[in-house]
């Protein structure tokens, strides 16, 4: 089994014929995906048998996972598959499958039942169906929620389903950069970029909060330093366990469950640069840009003297393929500066010592790597709870600088000059570094992820 080094002690003593089952769902997205088999990992580790339902669109590669049992269902995903290059409404897919998928789960669920004793399920908090499934079948649900605890707090105070076009401001209204009444971390320009469909995603976020209320309890890919007062708030609002034994990735690497392809190659280019030098910019795997702002940071890019490295993933640019929106002899302009690179082995190009800066959409995953790395961030959220983690990046934690308007080549400059040179960018970085020693601690022996992954082994084994 796979490990990063610094857990080695969670490899599994536990010999096969005395562990107890677990099923776990994962939502088939990226995002989702790399912590959940993360966690599947980890309580391996802790002597549980993993068996994986998973969706057929987005199919994890088995042979990555010997250790593991899997059962694929049939999602019918591919009716709706074909929409996805013009539909950006995740709300949308998110909700198909929490209808197509419940005859198959409940299936598959009983079929498992039947072979044996199952300690509990494990679903994402976005497959909200489970929990009738869960109930009917008198199988303990827990949920894990792959967002910060900040983000769900955000999404129960915002008025998302009820917009009603209060928060359509362009730049030139009074307002739009007024704080959200409901939820003042947010401006309202921020609350533009949460959904393409407010009332479909308002009401997605309110059944999954709703399921996660009456599960029997929820784990959080985060650390309690990072949010403290936010979990004191969750347990007062969530009469259901919280665990919190984050950032998974410290456990075991996402790179096993990557959906592309990771181009090594741009490692050994990072060997030869400065320390702290390079600017590392991705968008995850979900968020899509036009070629305008595509431009905008091509631009932004060529006018610094840094070296950067750039994930364009195909499909990213809309109505692109991957690269034919780049400005004229941008390749040429930017020469050995610069690569741009299709999907990359994010986690070891953020530990890298070349890396200086991370421009990134604040996906949490991307978030939490760069905090256990130390690396400060550049933030241009782009939706769903990006505009959330970035406040909070921006903000209240202070350890990166958001791009207040948006893709926009001056503003680019002056926030790579602001974190690479100037005492506001060293301040930030010594914020973060903080950060990165706290994720060391929270994961040691008597820690406090250390000692929420004990509680949450002891709690299921109750079961
Ligand atoms: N990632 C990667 N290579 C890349 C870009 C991203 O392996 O070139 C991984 C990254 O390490 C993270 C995940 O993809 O684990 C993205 O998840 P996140 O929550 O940040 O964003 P999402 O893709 O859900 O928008």
């Amino acid at each position: 089994m796979e490990t990063n080094g610094k857990n080695t002690t969670l490899r599994s003593t536990h010999p096969p014929e005395t562990r107890r089952r677990i099923i776990l769902f994962p939502l088939p997205f990226q995002g989702h995906i790399n912590p959940m088999f993360q966690l599947a990992n980890i309580l391996h580790t802790q002597g549980f048998k993993i068996t994986i339902i998973h969706t057929q669109y987005n199919s994890p590669n088995h042979s990555t996972y010997p250790h593991f049992h899997f059962r694929p269902i049939n999602d019918r995903f591919s009716e709706v598959e074909h929409l996805l290059p013009t539909n950006r409404d995740p709300s949308f897919y998110i909700k198909y499958l929490n209808r197509s998928c419940v005859d198959p789960f409940r299936d598959c669920v009983i079929g498992l039942l039947d072979e044996g004793p199952v300690a509990c399920l494990i679903a994402d908090a976005m497959f909200y169906f489970t929990q009738a499934v869960a109930d009917e079948l008198k199988l303990p649900r827990m949920v894990l929620r792959t967002s910060s605890l900040g983000c769900a707090i955000g999404y129960g105070a915002l008025p998302l389903s009820s917009m009603d076009g209060r928060f359509n401001l362009t730049k030139q209204d009074a307002g739009y950069d007024a704080p959200v009444s409901e939820y003042p971390l947010l401006k309202v320009k921020d609350m533009l970029k949460i959904a393409i469909n407010p009332k479909g995603y308002g009401d997605l976020v309110t059944n999954m909060l709703k399921q996660m209320k009456t599960s029997s309890g929820l784990i959080w890919n985060t650390f309690k330093e990072l949010e403290e007062p936010e979990l004191e708030t969750i347990n007062q609002d969530f009469q259901v366990p919280s665990f919190t034994l984050g950032p998974f990735h410290k456990y075991f690497p996402a790179s096993s469950s990557s959906l592309i392809k990771q181009d090594r190659t741009i490692l050994s280019w990072l060997d030869i640069l400065p320390p702290k030098s390079v600017i590392y910019i991705s968008f995850g795997s979900a968020a899509r840009i036009t070629d305008t702002e595509f431009q905008e940071v091509a631009h932004g890019l060529a006018s610094i003297s840094s070296p950067f490295l750039w994930v364009v993933r195909p499909g990213m640019v809309l109505g692109s393929e991957w690269l034919e929106s780049l400005p004229e002899k941008f390749l040429e302009r930017v020469g050995d500066r610069g690569r741009i690179v299709k999907w990359c082995p994010q986690q070891e190009v953020l530990a890298h010592s070349a890396t200086g800066c991370f421009w990134t959409h604040n996906g949490w995953n991307s978030t939490l790597e760069s905090i256990g790395e130390g690396v400060p961030m550049i933030c241009s959220p782009c939706f769903a709870d990006q505009p959330i983690v970035a406040r909070y990046v921006s903000d209240v934690w202070k350890i990166g600088v958001l791009l207040e308007d948006g893709f926009e080549k001056m503003g680019i400059g002056m926030a790579i000059k602001r974190i690479l040179m100037d005492k506001e960018g060293e301040e930030m970085r010594e914020r973060i570094s903080c950060l990165k020693e706290k994720v060391n601690l929270s994961l040691d022996e008597g820690g406090s992820s250390n000692k929420s992954l004990k509680t949450l082994v002891d709690y299921i084994s109750s079961f």
